[in-house]
């Protein structure tokens, strides 16, 4: 029944944005890319893979869709786009589509956390050998000596939270806050702005993300629910952000 003619159709070749996007999440499945690594420049990854820089340019954007990478705005070595995730799947996409679409108030999208997190810290906690594999090495980026932006600080702290949840092993959780990803970081980068002083946040939130740690490590996990608590509705009421218009 086939009215193809008779000639073999030659196999296509991969379209050159699907080779840029193979070659990137080969390095991400290999961990020759790591949650807060940049990607090397869009012309050095042209040349290497011998396509056009559009080509690169539209695997970043499929990238970036699927929350794996962050590209950053502003110009300089340190702009470009930074590694926040390890490939997990398309769901959590078409979730942060239809977040996209509503718009949520900020004071819900705080709530929701402080329920999700802090079930995700309790059960990390009570687990036996929790995985923080992923978690503490984003802890690692975000304590590394290069110096970070703010955003890409901000943009390791949410991946760092978003760790914590897959490494709970609870999949509608973890999915859960991968869809809300966008409407936790646009109120969490606002609110960035309505701080006295960053440098003095930063050095905060690192202590509290170690304690956060610390006290899953040390199985207690009252104590795991408090400091997560604390650490987000702190930071919510220190940035006084009640609502967000998202970019
Ligand atoms: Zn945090």
């Amino acid at each position: 029944m086939s009215t193809k003619s008779a000639s073999i159709a030659p196999i296509e070749p991969a379209r050159a944005w699907e080779v840029v996007l193979q070659h990137i999440e080969g390095d991400l499945l290999s961990g020759a890319l790591k949650p807060g690594d940049h990607l090397p420049p869009e012309r050095a990854l042209a040349a290497e893979l011998g396509v056009g820089r559009s080509s690169v340019r539209e695997a970043i954007r499929v990238l970036e869709v699927l929350g794996l990478i962050r590209t950053a705005s502003g110009s300089g070595p340190q702009s470009g786009a930074i590694i926040v995730a390890r490939p997990t799947g398309g769901m959590s996409a078409l979730v942060r589509l239809q977040v996209a679409a509503h718009g949520f108030a900020v004071r819900d999208v705080v709530k929701t956390r402080l329920v999700l997190e802090s079930a995700v810290v309790a059960e990390l906690a009570e687990a036996r050998h929790p995985d923080l594999g992923a978690a503490l090495e984003l802890l690692d980026a975000m304590e590394q000596d290069e110096p970070l932006t703010r955003d890409e600080y901000l943009t390791l702290d949410q991946a760092f939270h978003l760790a914590l949840a897959v490494a709970s092993g609870n999949e509608v959780i973890a999915s859960m806050m991968a869809g809300l990803r966008d409407s936790i970081e646009s109120y969490v980068r606002v609110g960035a702005g309505n701080l006295p002083s960053w440098p003095d946040t930063e050095e905060r939130l690192k202590a509290e993300h170690r304690g956060i740690v610390a006290a899953i490590e040390a199985h207690d996990a009252d104590l795991a629910r408090t400091r997560i608590r604390q650490h987000i509705e702190t930071y919510h009421a220190e940035t006084k952000v009640s609502s967000i218009h998202p970019d």
